[in-house]
């Protein structure tokens, strides 16, 4: 699987606000039985500033690293990628390319592509899960056929694919040989969509990041992984402000 899993909190996250600077930085504070210290990371998805601490340590200490490290903290909040709701003459990405949505409420239909231009038709307060559901199936449409034609080369069975709004990660493979995917996966160029369908597809063969599975995945790309691999690592987090 592909991204990040959160640390396993035992308590519900706590939203506290650091002060600095004359300002009230809002950051969210777990508690982890898998943390050997505390830490600070970004959650881009949820767009907020964990700080996150082992069980025993007290709450004052972790509160004390937090401040400690306010300066970066107000750094890394300005620096969060900036909502990008569903809406009528927004911007949005499909498949790479920049497209502007346009809003038929006269129109027939649903939602349709014009160069690059996404209608939208029926009532303006349907247009953001109009367009959403549009997108899932479109993600699903260019997805599964590309998985099963994947699998088909190593001749592994796929149970299912799944689509979803999923954002901790952009892919995974169960040990039942399903495999899910975000429908964001639609927003990126369709060399980075391929890369990741490529990536779990190989992990149907190898469940693991050895040696093996990268030489496998390699092989199951249409073009090489590099590209793709760096275009997520630059913008991977944008994608996730979509429909936000
Ligand atoms: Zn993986």
């Amino acid at each position: 699987m592909l991204g990040r899993f959160l640390p396993k909190a035992l308590s519900e996250p706590e939203q506290l606000t650091i002060a600095h600077a004359g300002d009230s930085l809002p950051i969210t504070f777990l508690r982890s039985a898998r943390a050997r210290r505390v830490s600070l990371r970004v959650d881009p998805a949820k767009r907020r500033i964990v700080l996150t601490a082992p069980l025993r340590m007290s709450r004052g200490v972790a509160l004390a690293f937090a401040q400690a490290q306010a300066g970066w903290i107000a750094a890394r909040l300005k620096r969060l990628p900036s909502r990008q709701p569903f809406a009528a003459d927004a911007e949005l990405p499909l498949a790479g390319v920049s497209h502007r949505i346009r809003h038929r409420p006269e129109a027939r239909g649903t939602v349709w592509v014009e160069g690059v231009e996404i209608h939208v038709a029926g009532k303006a307060e349907h247009l953001p899960r109009r367009l959403r559901d549009w997108l899932l199936a479109e993600a699903r449409r260019r997805i599964t056929p590309l998985a099963l034609a994947k699998a088909e080369t190593v001749e592994r069975r796929v149970k299912r694919v799944s689509v979803r709004d999923q954002r901790a990660r952009w892919g995974s493979c169960g040990p039942d040989g399903s495999l899910s995917f975000s429908w964001r996966l639609v927003l990126a160029p369709p060399e980075v969509l391929d890369y990741l369908v490529a990536h779990e597809v190989a992990h149907l063969v190898h469940m693991n990041h050895g040696p093996r599975f990268w030489a496998l995945a390699e092989r199951l790309c249409a073009g090489p992984m590099g590209p793709p691999q760096a275009w997520l690592k630059a913008n991977g987090e944008k994608l996730l402000q979509y429909g936000a």
